[in-house]
Parts: structure tokens; C-alpha cells; sequence
């Protein structure tokens, strides 16, 4: 069976990198088809895999081409690793609902059949900071099996992701969307490892690992590669390896347990006194 997973976190905190590496080393290291699509109107998750290609997304195919054009054929490329990839783009900025699109694509892909076929894992990167109907569309019509959240010891980081469990709690029991876990994409922030680890504690879920924060993913981002892509020796790849390993075998799947403002803001005040 193939599993459904939707990646969620504030913008900027690194889904799309750590989508891309974790992905690049499921199907490098352990052997996995996976199939990356793409939620963001920013239209860059899958720029890694495709070494640098500007996929043509499912929105703009949509609108020049119409919905007869927009198969599996035309919008799916597949890159490192054999990894199958399609974006749903966005409408024109300022024009139309980008939430929307998620839907539309999301539901096209489905009726066309692409996430049945023969693969491992499915993976959705969705932008976590907008509390909108179609970003919530993977978790909320049961799209997606398990969410992961990424995050990092700084306090809006953290805001999303108790957010984000705010948003699929509601929805958890009538879809069957499990927690994951949370992904540390470290920022070097003070006391990091031990704030992550007591704030996973608090809503419920696990760590699932500690990405440490490493200049060769801008030097393999330069070379459009993912980093196991770019040396699939050095420590970062074994990072993601690993993470990669932790979700294949992640058995540890729970409704969270979200905080209060109160309760968030005494635990990050805490960490904030460190020095
Ligand atoms: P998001 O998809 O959440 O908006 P991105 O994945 O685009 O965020 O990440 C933003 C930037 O952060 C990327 O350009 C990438 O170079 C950098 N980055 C992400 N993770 C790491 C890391 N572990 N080490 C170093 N740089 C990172
Ligand atoms: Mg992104």
C-alpha cells in the first residue's frame, strides 16, 4: 500500500530542502518509488530532483491548455532517483484562490490514478502558515495518511506547527490523519535540541530526528542537486538517510495534543532566558 504523507511548517523553515533530500534518499538508499507533488503556488518543490528544470504546472496547464490537456503525460516528470514529480502551481497573483488550485490538482491527479501506481510513498509539500481550506484540503478529505511537521527552535516555527496540530486534530477522526512526528531543520537556536524535544513531548508526538543545519545544501542547491544527489558520502546525506529510514519504519502515529497560547509562550520564554 502506498503511503500518503503530507509535509507541513511555516514558510521559509525548509520543507520544500528537506522534502527533496529525504525524498532523494529514500529512493537512493533504501530503494523507494516515490512520487513528490508540489502544493505550494511558489512551484519549487520538485527543483532538486529535476536539476534546476521549471516544471510547467498543473494551474498554468489548466489555463492555457484546458482540463482535457492536463494529464499524468504532460505535467509528471520524473528525476533523480526515478522520483515522479508534478506541481500544482498557482492561479495569477492577485487573481483567484491558490487553496483552490491545491484541490483541483490534488483531485485531478487522483482521477487519473498516478498515486495508486505502483509506488512506496507519496509526499505533499503544503505551506503551513496559511489556515485555509485547501492547504488543509490533504489532511482535512483524508488525501493524506500521515503528516509531518518541520520546524525549529524559533518561536514562529513553533507557532505553526502547534497551529497545524490545531488544524488537524479537528479533522483527524473523520479522516484518519495520523501525526508523525516533528522534523527539526535546525537554526542553530540556543537550547534547540532540548526545546524541540520538550515541545513534541507537550503536543503528544516524537522528534522524528534533528536535521542539523549544513552548508552543503546551499552547495548542492547551487548545483540543483539534492545533497545525496550532489555526495551521497558526506554527513548531511547520512542526516537524511536516516530521517528517510525513521519514516519508512515510523510506526509511532497519534492525534496530537496542541497547546494553549498561555502554555507555548511559557515554554518558549523559558528557553529564551538560556544562555
Ligand atoms: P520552505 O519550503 O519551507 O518555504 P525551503 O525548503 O525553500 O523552505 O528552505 C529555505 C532555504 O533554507 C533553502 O533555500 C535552503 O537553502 C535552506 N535550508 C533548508 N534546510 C537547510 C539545512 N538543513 N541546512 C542549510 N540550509 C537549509
Ligand atoms: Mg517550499
Amino acid at each position: 500500500m502506498v503511503r500518503k504523507i503530507a509535509i507541513y511548517g511555516k514558510g521559509g523553515i525548509g520543507k520544500s530542502t528537506t522534502t527533496q533530500n529525504t525524498v532523494a534518499a529514500m529512493a537512493h538508499f533504501h530503494d523507494k518509488k516515490v512520487f513528490i507533488h508540489g502544493c505550494d503556488p511558489k512551484a519549487d518543490s520538485t527543483r532538486l530532483i529535476l536539476h534546476g528544470k521549471q516544471q510547467v504546472t498543473m494551474m498554468d496547464t489548466l489555463r492555457e491548455k484546458g482540463e482535457d490537456e492536463c494529464t499524468p503525460d504532460k505535467v509528471i516528470e520524473v528525476g533523480f532517483g526515478g522520483v515522479k514529480c508534478v506541481e500544482s502551481g498557482g492561479p495569477e497573483p492577485g487573481v483567484g484562490c491558490a487553496g483552490r488550485g491545491v484541490i483541483t490538482a490534488i483531485t485531478l491527479m487522483e482521477q487519473h490514478g498516478v498515486y495508486e501506481d505502483d509506488l512506496d510513498f507519496v509526499f505533499f509539500d503544503v505551506l503551513g502558515d496559511v489556515v485555509c481550506g485547501g492547504f488543509a484540503m490533504p489532511v482535512r478529505d483524508g488525501k493524506a495518511d500521515e503528516i509531518y511537521v518541520v520546524a525549529s527552535g524559533e518561536m514562529m516555527a513553533l507557532y505553526a506547527a502547534n497551529n497545524i496540530c490545531k488544524g488537524m486534530v479537528k479533522y483527524a477522526e473523520q479522516s484518519g490523519v495520523r501525526f508523525g512526528g516533528i522534523i527539526c531543520n535546525s537554526r542553530n537556536v540556543d537550547g534547540e535540541l532540548d526545546l524541540l524535544q520538550e515541545f513534541c513531548d507537550k503536543i503528544g508526538t516524537q522528534l522524528i530526528h534533528f536535521v542539523p543545519r549544513d552548508n552543503i545544501v546551499q552547495k548542492a542547491e547551487f548545483q540543483k542537486k539534492a545533497v545525496v544527489d550532489y555526495d551521497d558520502t558526506c554527513n548531511q546525506a547520512l542526516e537524511y538517510k536516516e530521517l528517510a529510514r525513521k519514516i519508512i519504519e515510523n510506526e509511532n502515529l497519534v492525534i496530537p495534543t496542541p497547546m494553549t497560547m498561555d502554555e507555548l509562550e511559557e515554554l518558549t520564554s523559558k528557553y529564551g532566558f538560556l544562555d
